[in-house]
């Protein structure tokens, strides 16, 4: 149980720890609300979040041009950065990891033969 201090005559409520949502005083019959602020943040959270998606997810058909960038809001811009960069280091990896798999195929294939088909030894 929780204690609270009602907003309209400041008397004592209990209520549950996990309590929320719009309740009634029992001593002045006033409403008033608790706990519904969490869920409101979230909400705008979740906002800015699809918000941000939304921004990278546009920019990307576009393949970012630069004045649309540059007017876009800041948190956008550092998403779509985020997204890029990702991009970028996934796209190197996976080259260097293809061009290193050529490699050892390349070597087996000129050496395999020459180490008795033992590629280690
Ligand atoms: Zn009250």
């Amino acid at each position: 149980m929780v204690e609270i201090l009602c907003p309209h005559c400041e008397g004592e409520i209990e209520l549950d720890d996990d309590a929320s949502g719009e309740f009634e005083c029992p001593l002045c019959d006033g409403e008033f609300e608790w706990n519904v602020e969490e869920d409101e943040k979230l909400r705008i959270t979740k906002e800015a979040h699809q918000n941000m998606i939304d921004a990278v997810t546009q920019t990307d058909n576009r393949i970012i041009p630069s004045h649309g960038f540059n007017k876009m809001h800041p948190v956008a811009k550092v998403a779509v950065g985020a997204a890029v960069g990702y991009n970028v280091v996934v796209t190197i990896i996976t080259l260097i990891f293809v061009i290193f798999l050529v490699f050892l195929l390349l070597i087996y294939l000129l050496f395999g033969p020459v180490m008795n088909g033992s590629f280690f030894a």
